[in-house]
C-alpha cells in the first residue's frame, strides 16, 4: 500500500472530490495490480478504492493524519508513513453493513428509480457479473437495472435480497459506475416478498400475482360464467360501473405520435370472461402496491410494475386493455407491465414462432401502453431473443423494458468450459441428472437427445456447448441445483471451483458478459450516446 499512498499525496489526491483522474488510476494499477484502479475516488478528505481478495473485494479508506478514516465503515486501521505524514488506512470487508456506508457515502453506489426511460435487467446469480453488465450498457442509451432477481432465483442459489443488492452496489463502485440504475425485486408474490426486498433497498418493484389467475375462465360459459362474474363484486353498484366502462361505447385508442387508431369492442361475455380470468389478480396487484406506498412512503419513489407473463395463454390485446384500464381506475401507474406475448420466450434461446404475428400484436400491445400510462412494454426472459429484439425496439419507440437472469450464468460456464473443462464435464453430467426435476416450473421445450454426450467430445468441443440450445437450456435451468450440490460433508460440490475459475480469468468473464450484453442492446436499436 506504500507505493500508492505516495502516489496519492504526490498527486494531491486527497485535496479533491471525485473520481481521481485517469493518469493517477493508470499509476495505482502498476504500483498493485490487485487494485481495481476503476474504483479509486475521493470523498471529503479520503480515498476510496476497491481491491481484490481471494474470492472476495476488501474496501480501503485512505487518509493521512486521522487515525479512524471511513468513520461509518467496520475495519481494521493500519498505520504507515510516506510523504513524511502519518497516513492511516482501513480496509474493510464487503459486508453489508459497510455496503449500507457504501450506498451512503458515495450515493452513485445506490440504485435509482429509472421511470419510463428504456432500460435492460441483467439479473446476475452469481452475483460477480455485474461490472460485465456495466461494460455492457456504459456509453449507450438506455439504463440498466443491476439487482434484478426473483424470489423463486434467490432461493434457487440460497441468497437473500440483501445480498443480490449489496454484490451490485459493490460492482457498481469498482467499476466506477457513475450514471443511474435502478435495483428490480422481480416476480414477487406475497407481501412478505414485499416486505423483505423493500427492506433491502430495491428501487423497481414488479408484482406477479400470477397465483390469483383464474385461467378456467378461458372455458367458462352460460351460468358458470356469469356466477364467477357476479362474485367478483361487492355489490351491484361496482359491478354496473364495470360494465359501463367496457360496454357503454367501443373504446378507441389512437397512437398521439403516429395516429395509428385501433378499437376494442367489449361485449357483457366477453367483460365476464377477461374479468373473471384477471380481476382477481389485477386487485392484488393493487393490495402490494398499497402496502408498497405504505412501506416506502409514496408512489413517487419507487418504480412499479405488473407481470402476467408466466401463463400458458398469450395475454390478448382485450385483456392487456383491462388490466391497464383497472389499475388507472386505482390511481396506479405503473412504469412498466409485462403481458405474455404469443410466441414462445423460452428461457436462454431465441424466439420460437411467427415474427410477423408477433408484430401485429405488439403493435396493439404498444398502442395499449402508449395510451393508457404511457409505460413501458417488458419483455421477461428476454435473454437472447435476438430475432424479435429489432421489432420490439421499433414498435415501442423506446418505451421497453428487457429483463435477462440467465444467460449471465451460461456466460459464466462458457468461462468453465473453456478454462476448467474436467470440471464442466462433471457439472453438465450432474445438470443432466437434474433436468427433469428442475425443469417443473419453466416452460421449455428442450431435447436433452440432441445434445452430445460430453464423453465423445473433446476439451474444445465444449465451449460451443454453450451455443447450442438443448445444451443452453440444460445448464439455464439446473443452475440452481449445481450452484448450491453439497458433498456429506456439507461442502460445495461446485460453486466453489467454478467461484476460483471465475475468479482467476476475472477479466475474460467480463470480457464474454460485455459482448453478448451489447448485442442485446444494439438489437433494440439503442444508440450510442457517449464514449469511443
Ligand atoms: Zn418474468
Amino acid at each position: 500500500m506504500n507505493n500508492i499512498v505516495e502516489i496519492l499525496i504526490s498527486n494531491n489526491c486527497f485535496d479533491q472530490t471525485g473520481p481521481l483522474s485517469d493518469t493517477i488510476k493508470e499509476k495505482i494499477a502498476v504500483a498493485d495490480s490487485a487494485m481495481y484502479a476503476t474504483s479509486a475516488c475521493t470523498y471529503k478528505g479520503e480515498v476510496f478504492c476497491l481491491r481484490k481478495a481471494p474470492r472476495a473485494r476488501k474496501l480501503m479508506i485512505i487518509k493521512p493524519g486521522d487515525d479512524d478514516p471511513g468513520k461509518e465503515f467496520a475495519g481494521s486501521v493500519m498505520k504507515i508513513t510516506a510523504g513524511g505524514r502519518d497516513v492511516f488506512i482501513k480496509e474493510c470487508a464487503a459486508s453489508a453493513q459497510n455496503a449500507g456506508a457504501l450506498r451512503k457515502t458515495l450515493p452513485f453506489t445506490a440504485p435509482s428509480i429509472l421511470g419510463l426511460e428504456a432500460s435492460i435487467g441483467m439479473g446476475d446469480r452469481l452475483g460477480i457479473a455485474t461490472p460485465g453488465h456495466i461494460r455492457a450498457a456504459a456509453g449507450y442509451d438506455i439504463r440498466p437495472i443491476f439487482p434484478q432477481q426473483s424470489i423463486r432465483e434467490m432461493e434457487r442459489t440460497s441468497r437473500t435480497p440483501q445480498q443480490v443488492m449489496d454484490d451490485a452496489c459493490w460492482s457498481v463502485f469498482q467499476e466506477g459506475y457513475r450514471e443511474p440504475f435502478g435495483a428490480d425485486a422481480d416476480h414477487l408474490k406475497t407481501e412478505d416478498d414485499v416486505r423483505r426486498t423493500a427492506g433491502a433497498g430495491f428501487t423497481f418493484y414488479t408484482i406477479d400475482p400470477s397465483a390469483q389467475l383464474n385461467h378456467d375462465a378461458d372455458d367458462m360459459s352460460g351460468s358458470r360464467l356469469v356466477q364467477a362474474f357476479d362474485a367478483l363484486f361487492n355489490d351491484d353498484a361496482e359491478k354496473a360501473a364495470m360494465v359501463k366502462r367496457y360496454t357503454e361505447n367501443d373504446i378507441s385508442l389512437t397512437d398521439p405520435d403516429t395516429g395509428f387508431t385501433a378499437t376494442f369492442i367489449f361485449d357483457e361475455i366477453k367483460l365476464a370472461r377477461i374479468a373473471v380470468k384477471y380481476y382477481p389478480a389485477v386487485k392484488h396487484t393493487i393490495k402490494l402496491h398499497a402496502l408498497l406506498v405504505e412501506l416506502l412512503g409514496s408512489a413517487g419513489n419507487f418504480d412499479f410494475e405488473m407481470s402476467v407473463d408466466e401463463t400458458s395463454q398469450p395475454t390478448t390485446p382485450e385483456e392487456h386493455l383491462f388490466v391497464a384500464a383497472e389499475l388507472k381506475a386505482n390511481a396506479i401507474s405503473a412504469q412498466s407491465l409485462a403481458p405474455r406475448y404469443i410466441g414462445e420466450f423460452q428461457k436462454g434461446i431465441d424466439y420460437i414462432g411467427d415474427i410477423d404475428m408477433l408484430r401485429d400484436s405488439l403493435l396493439l400491445h404498444a398502442l395499449i401502453a402508449r395510451c393508457m400510462g404511457p409505460y413501458k412494454l417488458s419483455i421477461h426472459s428476454g435473454s437472447d431473443k435476438f430475432s424479435v429484439f429489432p421489432v420490439i425496439g421499433e414498435l415501442t419507440r423506446g418505451l421497453f423494458h428487457e429483463k435477462t437472469a440467465g444467460t449471465s450464468y451460461i456466460e459464466a460456464i462458457r468461462i468453465v468450459a473453456r478454462h476448467a473443462p474436467a470440471l464442466y464435464r462433471e457439472i453438465h453430467k450432474f445438470a443432466l441428472s437434474r433436468f427433469e426435476h428442475d425443469r417443473a416450473t419453466y416452460h421449455v421445450t428442450t431435447d436433452l437427445a440432441k445434445i452430445p454426450v460430453v464423453g465423445t467430445l473433446s476439451d474444445n468441443e465444449l465451449e460451443p456447448l454453450m451455443d447450442e440450445n438443448n445444451a443452453r437450456q440444460l445448464i439455464h435451468i439446473t443452475y440452481g441445483s449445481v450452484l448450491t450440490h453439497k458433498d456429506d460433508a456439507g461442502n460445495f460440490v461446485f460453486y466453489d471451483r467454478i467461484m476460483d475459475v471465475l475468479d482467476e480469468f476475472e477479466e475474460e468473464h467480463y470480457a464474454a458478459l460485455e459482448k453478448h450484453f451489447r448485442r442485446h442492446i444494439v438489437s433494440f436499436g439503442v444508440k450510442r450516446i457517449a464514449g469511443p
